[in-house]
């Protein structure tokens, strides 16, 4: 399927300069994002997956579906203070200033084998940061999966040698 013609391109949102790739068109035709889920799932069939962690908020439109998909578990990433039981934080860099993406501290258990998923790859840095936080659980990053992957920005490089699943490049 041509995900391409699903994904609309909005200009200089969020700010003068940006192409913003809004996948709302996508998600809304149900045939597309089937489609885009299966895929995922086929790619990453024979992989030993324990978990799924994704960041919000499009994280888990991708994660959700896909754990369900594979099923195994999905683990929410979250803003700093979204989160009730007990946290674990890991800063990251935004485009000004700082934010800080949480997990409950007993989210993983030690070795267990984690996907992470989100829409986008762009820099790296929210993807970066989730791996940073999966790993102080102690498990293990096996790869990470995304609808849409902004090649010229080279996020795979920030990514700790993580192996990179992407079904769209621009
Ligand atoms: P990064 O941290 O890799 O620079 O940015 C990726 C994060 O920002 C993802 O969580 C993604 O949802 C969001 N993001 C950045 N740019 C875009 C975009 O053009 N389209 C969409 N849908 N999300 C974006």
């Amino acid at each position: 399927m041509d995900y391409k013609s699903y994904i609309r391109e909005i200009e200089n949102f969020p700010q003068p300069g940006i192409s913003f790739k809004d996948i709302t068109t996508l998600l809304k035709d149900g045939e597309a994002y089937r489609a885009v889920i299966a895929e995922l799932a086929k790619k990453l069939e024979g992989k030993q997956i324990d978990c799924i962690a994704g960041p919000e908020a499009r994280g888990f439109v991708i994660g959700a579906p896909l754990a369900v998909a594979l099923g195994i578990g999905f683990i929410p990433i979250r803003k700093s203070g979204k989160l009730p039981g007990q946290t674990i934080e890991a800063d990251y860099a935004l485009e000004y200033g700082n934010d800080k993406l949480a997990m409950h501290a007993d989210a993983i258990s030690p070795g267990q084998k984690v996907l992470i998923a989100d829409d986008l790859l762009a820099t790296g840095g929210t993807i970066a940061t989730s791996i940073n936080l999966v790993k102080q659980l102690g498990g293990e990053v096996i790869g990470a999966a995304f609808l849409i992957e902004l090649l010229e920005l080279n996020g795979r490089d920030k990514l700790d040698g993580v192996e990179v699943l992407s079904l769209v490049q621009y």
